[in-house]
């Protein structure tokens, strides 16, 4: 579900995937980079486009990026959606590790207000959005985020072969050469 047609987030991930193209042929590989199995970014974009096998930190810069665009876009989309959502004060949209968190200004998640509401019955403050109103916002935001998900997975799928022809010309060759020095360092006699 999506309530704008999303031509604008269409053109931004269009720009920076040209941008990461650009931009690839000066990466460098770098000791101590963010590895792969702790980014909560990349796996799920890899797995979408079967990117497997290709090193983690150019591509780390093209997905970081569209995460950036895709929760813009997330961000224009609930207020479309829902403009009083937000709006009424008593609750905060976030997304993180590709999920979409509902909680209190003070920080209380959606789960544990929902639990506390039902313990204390009707002795419940007045409120705009109900917590079981925010639990309803919460599954359609859901989908809102996966559906942004999917477009940007097209659109960069779209550029597969691009992508594969750009690694194998700007990145593969100095991970290569970094490994032969390495070896090379390990072999000197002393
Ligand atoms: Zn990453």
């Amino acid at each position: 579900m999506s309530a704008l047609r999303p031509y604008r987030l269409e053109r931004e991930l269009d720009s920076a995937f040209y941008h990461w193209l650009a931009w690839l042929p000066s990466w460098v590989p770098a000791f101590g980079r963010r590895r792969y199995s702790a980014c909560d970014v990349c796996p799920r974009y890899i797995d979408a486009l079967g990117l497997h096998e290709i090193p983690h930190a150019p591509l780390h810069s093209l997905f970081g990026a569209v995460e950036t665009l895709i929760s813009h876009q997330f961000d224009r989309e609930v207020d479309a959606l829902f403009p009083d959502f937000r709006g009424s004060g008593e609750w905060e949209v976030s997304i993180a590790g590709g999920e979409v968190h509902i909680e209190t200004p003070e920080g209380h998640s959606l789960e544990a207000v929902l639990a506390a509401s039902g313990l204390t019955g009707g002795e419940r403050p007045l409120v705009v959005v109900t917590p079981e109103r925010a639990a309803q916002v919460q599954i359609a935001l859901e989908r809102t985020h996966w559906a942004l998900f999917e477009i940007s997975v097209a659109r960069l799928g779209v550029q597969k072969q691009l992508i594969l022809r750009a690694i194998d010309a700007h990145v593969e060759p100095k991970v290569r050469e970094l490994a032969d020095a390495l070896v090379a360092e390990v072999c000197e006699p002393f």
